[in-house]
């Protein structure tokens, strides 16, 4: 038994005090887990574009501060609070921002991966339990003393901390063996892009698909279309330095907006006579989305929102423009349920069926997560490792 377990654990975290306020790592208290929690030791995690999101805090959502950002990571279950059956101390896990209970009405059908209690909830910012947060200030931002402040959780995870306390129902089991830096991965950008791939598009051998945004995600939307066999990947990106790795995930043939005079889809069409089969979103920008939905082929087009839009601005669509029998739909997490589908994804990821060694462009200390998170507003990551706590075993 950990001899940490039932006390509260001091340790160091990155704290995000205000919109673009670079973080701050400082010493924090994590409380023990509580019925149906458990605490993990952190020991990677990377930077998706939802945490520089939150971070900006443009709408209402996104500002909660002090808050611990981070939803991408792998870890250690240091210990687990009551009723807790599938982790114990010492499994390797990772978090899931989108958790499974597995006894509500949707985690007990096979049609959404949306739980009922514990599915992505941007405003969620405290543990179900209580109301209450795990997290605490030992000291003020500057390192001065002060009265214990909560700091607010994020994405039912909060992973740029040395510990985290989760619901059980966000926490996955994976093989002890795999690679650990890898599967953070899986935690959400290639789960995201892959799954959106696979399960929402549900994408054929032989079809033609267009990505816009060739970050992680909508990378790893190529990676999921390649692994099915898309016959052409159209990549588009408005930065054109995206275009050399993307050739990896199997992109074909690359659109940037900036060198055309003529509207994206526009060109789409013409080079595939007609339109894609699948469009997917990746950027997070409603412009963009319009494009996409544009890019597919009039009668069975389907279009994969996978962005997220901190605008308050609506799906820049008519309703008759439907009737041209174009499809769109939104993905969280890929479709996956993580519980009951990522330890198999994971296992295929392992036999290489997607490469996720190419998605680690950078690897930096923990110290240093203000210039990973720079790297990716800059767009020259992928996706930047940080190791949080220190570990020996790999
Ligand atoms: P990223 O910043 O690494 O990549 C975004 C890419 O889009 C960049 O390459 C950028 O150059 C490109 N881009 C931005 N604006 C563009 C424009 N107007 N035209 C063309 N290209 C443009 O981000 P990421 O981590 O890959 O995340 C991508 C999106 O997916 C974000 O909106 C993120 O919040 C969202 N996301 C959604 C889910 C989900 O479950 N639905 C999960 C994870 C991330
Ligand atoms: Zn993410
Ligand atoms: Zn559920």
């Amino acid at each position: 038994m950990a001899e940490t377990q039932g006390k509260v654990i001091t340790c160091k975290a990155a704290i995000a005090w205000g919109p673009k306020e670079p973080l701050v790592i400082q010493e924090i208290c994590v409380d023990p887990p509580q019925k149906l929690e458990v605490r993990l030791k952190i020991l990677y995690s990377s930077i998706c574009h939802t945490d520089l999101g939150f971070w900006n805090g443009t709408n209402e959502a996104e500002r909660a501060f002090p808050r611990i950002l981070g939803h991408e990571a792998v870890g250690i279950v240091e210990s687990v609070g009551e009723g807790v059956k599938d982790v114990k101390e010492g499994d390797y896990v990772i978090p899931t921002f989108n958790g499974e209970c597995g006894e509500c009405r949707v985690c007990t059908k096979e049609e959404s991966n949306l739980c009922e209690k514990y599915q992505v909830d941007p405003m969620k910012r405290v543990m179900v339990n209580d109301g209450g947060t795990r997290f605490s200030t030992t000291t003020t931002k500057d390192g001065g003393s002060s009265q214990s402040q909560r700091i607010y959780h994020f994405l039912n995870t909060s992973t740029f901390t040395e510990y985290t306390v989760l619901d059980s129902a966000c926490v996955v089991k994976i093989d002890p063996n795999a690679p650990l830096k890898q599967m953070s991965l899986l935690s959400c950008g290639v789960s995201t892009g892959v799954g959106a791939a696979w399960n929402s598009a549900k994408v054929k051998e032989g079809t033609t698909t267009a990505v816009f945004g060739l970050g992680s995600v909508g990378l790893a939307v190529a990676e999921g279309a390649r692994a099915r066999g898309a016959s052409r990947i159209i990549g588009v990106d408005a930065n054109a330095s995206k275009f050399e790795k993307s050739k990896l995930m199997g992109v074909t043939d690359f659109v940037n907006p900036k060198d055309l005079t003529k509207p994206v889809h526009q060109m789409i069409r013409e080079i595939t006579g007609g339109g894609v089969d699948y469009s997917f979103e990746c950027t997070g920008n409603v412009d963009v989305l319009r494009e996409a939905f544009l890019s597919t082929h009039a009668g069975w087009g389907s279009t994969v929102l996978v962005g997220i839009y901190p605008t308050p601005r609506t799906l820049p669509l008519h309703p008759m423009e439907l009737f041209e029998g174009r499809k769109i739909a939104g993905s969280v997490f890929g479709g996956f349920k993580p519980k009951s589908q990522l330890p198999n994804f994971a296992q295929q990821c392992m036999k290489g069926v997607v490469k996720l060694e190419p998605f680690i462009t950078n690897e930096l200390p923990f110290e240093k997560i203000n210039d990973a998170f720079q790297l990716l507003r800059d767009g020259k990551s992928l996706r930047c490792i940080l190791q949080i706590a220190k570990f020996l075993k790999r």
